[in-house]
């Protein structure tokens, strides 16, 4: 597990980093209250760290206001470390947002036993973050998780000069399959559909389960031609070959419907989602295991426009 140490003190801060490291943390240290926010506010964040109260410039109390003010996609667990320990400055720093208190020096069986008690609340966070967002069955992000990833996008989108693509996927005749196969049959390639598009999408690429068998894939940066790329890649990998059950192979299709949020012109994200929706359907009235794009936002379908000319 990764732990945070931030201490101006250069000696304090090798001792502790020397500490940590010896009970098989992996440690990253900043020298001042500044970096220790900018470390936490990274990607791949420490979720514990362990902040000195006095640091030149913002204090290990700013950090913690800091961090309880701007990071809300995570728990980030913050032990204060100071020679002040009476109990007005105990709840000065639980106030700021601190979670522990370890007096200095510190005494090192109990830094070790207070860490490992924020270690399991840690934990026990990102388990419980991790089933609040992902579908229980196949592992993917759910709909609430995915609907909040295509409106982060969209906002984005907003300021930026890219397209934002999705991709609206329905099992095609997916409740034969529950029919002649049951339900546990139907559940295995549910999974494995799953397992497959994640397998062919780019890793900044979102996937989640919009509803019973509709998949949902949101494609930031991603140009039409991007999308149907995507798409005819996402239909490929399951139409090619039958998922292997435990009830034997069942061939399988996805009918797809593709939306785009052009550059420069704002959607709301049910728009898209219906515009998506609208060219699934076409897909599934076209014959099933096939992709259709969307009509762009003015209005024009685009398999039209050369019908038109
Ligand atoms: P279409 O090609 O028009 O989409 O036909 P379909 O049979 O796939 O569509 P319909 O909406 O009639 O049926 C969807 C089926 O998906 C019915 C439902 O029981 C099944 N389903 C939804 N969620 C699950 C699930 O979690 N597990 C299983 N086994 N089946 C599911
Ligand atoms: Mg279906
Ligand atoms: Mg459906």
């Amino acid at each position: 597990m990764k732990v945070l140490i931030a201490d101006d003190d250069p000696l304090s801060l090798l001792y502790l980093q020397d500490t940590l490291q010896d009970w098989g943390y992996e440690v990253v240290t900043a020298t001042d209250g500044i970096r220790a926010c900018e470390i936490l506010q990274q990607p791949d964040a420490p979720m514990l760290a362990v902040i000195d109260w006095m640091m030149p410039g913002m204090d290990g109390i700013d950090v913690c206001r800091q961090v309880r003010d701007t990071i809300k996609d995570r728990y980030v667990y913050l032990i204060m470390l100071t020679t002040r320990s009476e109990t007005e400055f105990v709840v000065e720093a639980m106030n700021a947002g601190a979670d522990d208190f370890v007096g200095k020096p510190f005494n090192a069986e109990e830094l070790q036993v207070r860490i490992r008690a924020g270690r399991r609340i840690s934990e026990l966070e990102q388990q419980l973050r991790l089933k609040a967002t992902h579908d229980a069955l196949t592992g993917i992000y759910n709909r609430g998780a995915l609907l909040e990833i295509l409106e982060k996008e969209l906002i984005r989108h907003g300021r930026d000069t890219r397209p934002v693509s999705i991709i609206f996927a329905d099992l095609d005749h997916f409740k034969r399959v529950n029919d002649e196969h049951g339900h546990l049959a139907g559940d295995a390639v549910l999974r494995e559909v799953s397992r497959r598009l994640a397998a062919v999408l780019r890793p900044y690429d979102s996937l989640g389960r919009y509803g019973g068998e509709e998949l949902l894939i949101v494609l930031p940066a991603c140009t039409r031609d991007g999308a149907l790329e995507v798409a005819e890649r996402v239909r490929a990998a399951v139409a090619a070959t039958p998922v292997d059950t435990d009830f034997g192979a069942i061939a399988c299709s996805l009918s797809i419907g593709i939306a785009v949020a052009d550059e420069g012109v704002p959607i709301p994200s049910q728009k898209l989602i219906h515009l998506a929706d609208d060219a699934l359907y076409r897909a599934k009235r076209g014959g099933r295991n096939r992709v259709e794009m969307a009509s762009d936002q003015q209005g024009q379908p685009d398999g039209d426009q050369d019908e038109q000319e």
